[in-house]
């Protein structure tokens, strides 16, 4: 690629960070499993890798596609998700106050209230669609307001350029989980955001078989640096195995998730349209509450959505127990199309309706997936 031409985001799947092998010509990336590399005869390191939990060749060709995906000006990948979040969060002092989304990432929540709370690091959770309970939420302390669109599991959307905004008028930082969006489907750094964070686990691995996750900033700046040493110093760092997996990935994402969009607007119009549903939450149905702000923010409306059945969790869990291609699991952003009873995964505390099943819709034909939800939804009561 020539250094500084602006490329579409299908030129740089297939190409961002990766290279042709200098010493041997391989077109694909070889895996780099050595802990440690050769210093030169001077003691230096003029091949730029010491000690693999700093630098590894299969990280670094990752760090660079994903920040040009996200049109970021560095980036620092985990060996999770929330290996990220934690990463992030690290970088704030004793005293320092975020404001999340209260339908966060049941994770994101768990890091923040049960690792970070007793280092003194506040959170209060709101509603993000309410722009001014978000200016409330503001403190002198606060410091990263931590926004995730659409959200998990009601797929509700809030306004990114807007929270940033607000973030930016108190001297905090907006940072967003684009996992659910993807870097195809909705850029948060364009839209004002300072970092954007992924689990790499779902739809940018793309085959439910790699867990890690990533940091893009916005910035090659203090806050970035302080990243790096929390990759750095704390090593949370993916395997070079799992990080040329997910660089294997890569270069089909954007065609992936043009056909999960497809799929999952016909099955939400599907859905939509049958007795026993009470109500689809899918931001690509013109009559959802978010698909003005969606339509604004992203170019396509994703693989993710999630529905209500008449009848309750007894009638939920029927038609979960009877579907034959879906599979029952937790997660998304594979191949293979997901069905899953929130409330149970989320336990007790949930706020999730009992009624509400959600669906990571796949790659294959919608047809297909309708047709097994037509026999399936017979079990409802
Ligand atoms: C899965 C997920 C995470 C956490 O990623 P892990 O790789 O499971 O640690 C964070 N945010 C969202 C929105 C997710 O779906």
């Amino acid at each position: 690629m020539k250094p500084g031409k602006q490329y579409k985001i299908e030129t740089l799947a297939v190409h961002a960070g990766h290279s042709v092998d200098v010493g041997t010509g391989a077109v694909t990336e070889a895996i780099h499993l050595s802990t440690t590399f050769e210093r030169d005869a001077d003691g230096g390191y003029s091949r730029g890798f010491l000690y693999s939990r700093n630098h590894n060749p299969n990280r670094n060709g990752l760090e660079a596609a994903l920040a040009a995906l996200e049109g970021g000006a560095a980036s620092a990948a985990f060996g999770s998700g929330l290996a990220a979040v934690t990463a992030i969060f690290q970088g704030l002092m004793p005293g320092d106050h975020v404001i999340a989304p209260v339908d966060i990432y049941h994770g994101t929540a768990n890091v923040l209230k049960h690792l970070f709370a007793k280092w003194g690091i506040t959170a209060s959770f709101v509603d993000m669609t309410n722009l001014d309970g978000v200016r409330k939420a503001r403190t002198p302390q606060t410091k990263i307001i931590w926004i995730e669109t659409p959200s998990n599991p009601l797929l509700q959307c809030v306004d990114i350029t807007a929270i940033a905004e607000i973030a930016h008028q108190h001297g905090a930082r907006a940072i967003a989980d684009n996992t659910f969006a993807s870097p195809v489907l909705q850029q948060p750094l364009a839209l004002g955001c300072d970092m954007v964070m992924h689990a790499t686990t779902k739809y940018l691995g793309g085959r439910s078989d790699v867990l890690g996750g990533a940091v893009v900033s916005r910035l090659n700046d203090e806050h970035f640096a302080e990243l790096r040493c929390a990759q750095l110093f704390g090593g949370a760092v993916p395997s070079p195995f799992d990080c040329w997996l997910v660089m294997r990935s890569l270069p089909t994402l954007p065609y992936r998730m043009q056909a999960h969009c497809a799929n999952a607007q016909k099955v939400a119009e599907f859905l939509q349209q049958h007795a026993k549903v009470s109500v689809v939450h899918y931001p690509g149905l013109p009559d959802n509450p978010f698909h003005a702000i969606a339509s604004r923010q992203m170019s396509g409306f994703g693989g993710m959505l999630s529905f209500e059945v008449k009848g309750g969790k007894d009638s939920a869990m029927a038609l979960a127990a009877h579907v034959e291609i879906f599979t029952r699991a937790t997660s998304l952003g594979g191949v293979e199309s997901l069905i899953e009873h929130r409330a149970s995964i989320e336990g007790p505390t949930s706020k999730t309706p009992q009624g509400l099943l959600r669906v990571s819709v796949g790659l294959e034909n919608a047809d297909d997936l309708i047709d097994d939800l037509i026999s399936a939804l017979t079990h409802c009561s």
